[in-house]
């Protein structure tokens, strides 16, 4: 029997370094570097590396992966832990190399790349000297990616590219682009796309803008909008076989939602530590906001709903070290992904209205929590998507009667149970 909600005492130990080095290093940074992914900015470049040097003599880098790639190995759960840490800030994960969307990207070229590949783009990312995008949305829509048309067509030892993709997170600070594209296009829908890994460089890559969203700093975005014209790459740098794209999808998107999950719950624990202090600090009446009951109310549920997600979070955490396989642990990804932006934007919210004209403030980030929520239901596959998906898991574990009546209908159990027990009941029947 083991059923048990500690952390062991070395690595306990291990996340109170963790959670004072990001307050006391990280959480700085984080107000003057405007984007850490962006490697050609200056301050960036004087600010962070020495910070992942740190983390590195720390044996902490890239938690996400075993020692063959260079982590630790400790597993999803420990990983939980740490990314609760560095959840509250924006330079966190990248400063302990287990960021996004490289994180992904490194798992779908460390199982499917070939040796020059992984020398090539998988060994810088991993030192975090390149960073890479992800570029899979389509602008006709990313829900269904059955209808994409973005095309790979073979012309001799060639895969030339042609098509436009959308969202492709931070393709203008990127080396190379995975990218998923139609190779097979009379196949069945699951098998028409396959998975790319493009140079940056190529010619024919036009950034046709990088969009903004709302919540993060004005000016130019990180979201772009990415035409191939013609893009011509090598025939190896086709990532697993051919149709296979879906399969390969996966091997990234299962670990990136669930490490999404791990970090927001860090931001929501960030969002009501500050609703503590501020309602334990701010007076009105004659008491403090915290003795109001419908304060306190707010700071029950949420309290409540953040450590219900927890606990959705670090069980799916373990499922995935105990199961080793992202097909048995499906419906619960999707469940962290559905619960995920519900809790952050509830939480935020509430965070808003207890700090009153301050929290709709440019002074405070939680405005921007509450938007990011909607990042959160969206990005990795919109939550209705999620909801789909998992009620279809919960399904396959149910079947129908073709009874009249529900099997658990009240007359048939009391019926059942009466001809069950009959002889210790014949007595008072008979009365
Ligand atoms: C911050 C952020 C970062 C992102 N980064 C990347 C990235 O790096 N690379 C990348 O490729 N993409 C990225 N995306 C795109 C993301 O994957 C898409 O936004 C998502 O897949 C939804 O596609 P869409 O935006 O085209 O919305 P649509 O597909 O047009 O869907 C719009 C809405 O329709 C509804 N809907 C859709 N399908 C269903 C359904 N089956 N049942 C009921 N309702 C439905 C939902 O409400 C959904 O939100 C990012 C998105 C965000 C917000």
């Amino acid at each position: 029997m083991s059923w048990d909600f500690e952390t062991d005492d070395d690595y306990a130990k291990e996340l109170a370094w963790v959670d004072d080095f990001v307050r006391e290093e990280i959480v700085p940074v984080d107000q003057v570097v405007k984007h850490a992914w962006d490697l050609r900015d200056p301050v960036r470049q004087a600010l962070i590396p020495p910070l992942q040097e740190r983390v590195r003599e720390r044996g902490l880098w890239a938690c996400h992966l075993g020692p063959n790639l260079g982590g630790p190995g400790y597993g999803q759960v420990k990983l939980a832990l740490l990314n609760e840490c560095l959840g509250r800030t924006h330079s966190g994960p990248i400063v302990f190399g287990c960021h996004a969307p490289d994180s992904g990207n490194s798992e779908i070229l460390a199982h499917y790349g070939t040796p020059e590949l992984k020398e090539r783009y998988l060994e810088p990312l991993l030192r975090n000297e390149i960073v890479s995008a992800y570029s899979m949305t389509e602008p006709r829509g990313g829900s269904d990616p059955t209808g994409f048309t973005t095309s790979a067509v073979l012309d001799g030892d060639e895969w030339v590219i042609n098509g436009e993709k959308w969202f492709s997170s931070h393709a203008n600070f990127a080396s190379f682009l995975i990218l998923l594209a139609v190779t097979d296009p009379e196949e069945q829908r699951h098998r028409r796309l396959s998975m790319f890994v493009v140079p940056a460089d190529t010619p024919g890559i036009e950034i046709v803008r990088n969009v903004g969203v709302y919540g993060h700093p004005e000016g130019e975005g990180t979201h772009s909008y990415v035409r191939y014209h013609d893009v011509r790459v090598p025939a190896d740098h086709l990532l697993g076989g051919r149709g296979d794209g879906f399969v390969v999808a996966q091997t990234r998107l299962g670990g990136g939602r669930i490490h999404h999950a791990m970090r927001t719950v860090g931001l929501v624990r960030h969002a009501l530590e500050q609703m503590c202090e501020r309602v334990l600090s701010r007076s009105t009446q004659g008491e403090l906001l915290a003795r109001k009951q419908l304060v306190q109310a707010m700071i029950a549920d949420s309290w409540v709903e953040l450590e219900q997600f927890r606990l959705l979070v670090l069980r799916t955490a373990w499922k995935i070290d105990r199961y080793n396989d992202y097909q048995k642990v499906r419906g619960d990804i999707s469940a962290v992904k559905i619960a995920m932006p519900k809790v952050l934007h509830d939480v935020a919210a509430r965070a808003v209205q207890l700090h009153g004209s301050l929290g709709v403030s440019h002074e405070m980030p939680f405005a921007s929590m509450v938007l990011e929520s909607f990042h959160m239901g969206l990005a990795d596959g919109a939550t209705e998507v999620h909801k789909v998906t998992l009620a279809r898991e919960v399904l396959k574990a149910h079947s129908g009667t073709d009874d009249l009546f529900p099997t658990q209908h009240l007359p048939k159990l009391r019926e059942d149970a009466e001809r069950r027990f009959a002889a210790v009941l014949r007595p008072s029947v008979g009365t």
